[in-house]
């Protein structure tokens, strides 16, 4: 079974272990159903030359049999005669970690003599590390060619709620999405732009849209080659009758500093500032967006939130998207810094879903297929 175990670690502990419990529910199935089970991972980015005791998978390891109380097996091996013979000890029931599989280069290539190795540990391949399901690696995507195949319940769901908001969304459909910049979010943008009926923009992308309107944006976060595209984006929501919101009011500053700004109207941003977060009047309004949903995405926060004095219309934003749910509707929300301040604001359980990929979310979300469930289709 490949996981997703690309856990942050200090001193050799874990300190997220979301990723750990995510593949619970998957393990747990298998283990209750006594199977032999063969957990794979790769953890950061070592770089393939043979062992990196810092980037071990070890401590994912202890950290899996801490949340479970099951005892679980670790060999510091991945694709030798030690990891062989840790694999044929393995009894029904029992859990086996290996070491990390990037360890060796060509594990990232996809070479066949890796997935024909990995395919031949087991009788069944579990591909469960949706982190991972959007690349094109030799554990996540190769063994499917040798073995039965399928999806484990994490990638399964993953799936199944980033596609089928796009497929049939309970509407109104409200898409927010924010963050620093729209070139890193234009398939995201595209893709929400053919299935929403709103979509609300925030952070520092808003101010390229703005450029598009013909404000002026101060020393606001912009990138000028994106202006273009910014346009035709609002030319196609427009005739497409997709409603898209701006921020009204901005709260600016003249330094990039966590110190408290001056809120003023979209269309006077002063020359010598720049925009930190949304205005109190645009957190109205887009509060007001959000309450009439039945469903909402929401990739990218509305503001630096990183610093105190600029987290405020992210949460805003936060807490109206937590009244979705509350109010039988459907809430979705991707992408890492957005992750990081719903978990900030203490608003994880009153979502409907978070999405557990960064990447590989996104890819879904602009209507790409992932490998990784492709070799599953294949299989
Ligand atoms: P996600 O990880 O959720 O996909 P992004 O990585 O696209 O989100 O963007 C997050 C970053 O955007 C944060 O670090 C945040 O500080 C930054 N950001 C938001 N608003 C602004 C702004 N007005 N100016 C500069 N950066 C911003
Ligand atoms: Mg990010």
């Amino acid at each position: 079974m490949r996981v997703d175990f690309n856990v942050p670690l200090k001193d050799g502990v874990v300190t997220d272990d979301t990723r750990v419990r995510a593949a619970i529910p998957t393990i747990k199935y298998l283990k209750e159903h006594n199977a032999g089970i063969v957990l794979m991972s790769h953890l950061g980015r070592p770089k393939g030359d043979g062992p990196e005791p810092e980037l071990s998978l070890k401590p994912a390891a202890d950290k899996l049999a801490e949340l479970t109380g099951y005892d679980v097996k670790f060999v510091d091996d991945t694709y030798g005669d030690k990891a062989a013979a840790a694999v044929a000890e393995v009894k029904p029931g029992d859990i086996l970690v290996l070491e990390n599989v990037r360890f060796l280069k060509a594990e990232k290539k996809n070479d066949p003599e890796v997935a024909k190795k990995l395919a031949s540990y087991g009788d069944i391949f579990v591909l469960d590390a949706f982190g991972t399901a959007h690349r094109a690696q030799g554990s996540v995507v190769g063994p499917a060619a040798y073995i039965p195949a399928v999806a484990g319940f994490l990638l399964e769901k993953e799936v199944d709620t980033l596609t089928s908001i796009f497929a049939e969304p309970e509407r109104p459909f409200v898409a927010i999405v924010g963050g620093s910049k729209v070139s890193s979010k234009i398939g995201v943008l595209d893709h929400l732009i053919d299935s929403a009926d709103t979509l609300i923009i925030g952070g520092g992308m808003a101010y390229t849209f703005f450029l598009a309107k013909g404000y002026t944006v101060g020393t606001s976060l912009k990138e000028e080659d994106w202006v273009e595209r910014a346009g035709e984006m609002l030319k196609k929501a427009e005739a497409k009758g997709v409603k898209i919101l701006l921020p009204v009011d901005n709260v600016v500053a003249k330094e990039f500093k966590d110190e408290p700004g001056t809120v003023v109207a979209s269309d006077a941003i002063p020359d010598d500032c720049m925009g930190m977060d949304i205005g109190p009047e645009t957190e109205k309004l887009y509060a007001e967006a959000i309450a009439g949903a039945k469903t909402v995405f929401w990739n990218g926060p509305c503001g630096v939130f990183e610093f105190e004095n600029y987290q405020h219309g992210t949460k805003a934003v936060a807490e109206a998207v937590a009244e979705v749910k509350a109010n039988g509707g459907t809430s979705i929300i991707g992408g890492g810094d957005s992750v990081a301040a719903i978990n900030k604001f203490g608003l994880a359980d009153k979502m409907s879903w978070i999405s557990t990929g960064g990447g590989a979310s996104m890819e879904l979300v602009e209507g790409k297929a992932l490998p990784g469930v492709e070799a599953l289709l294949d299989a």
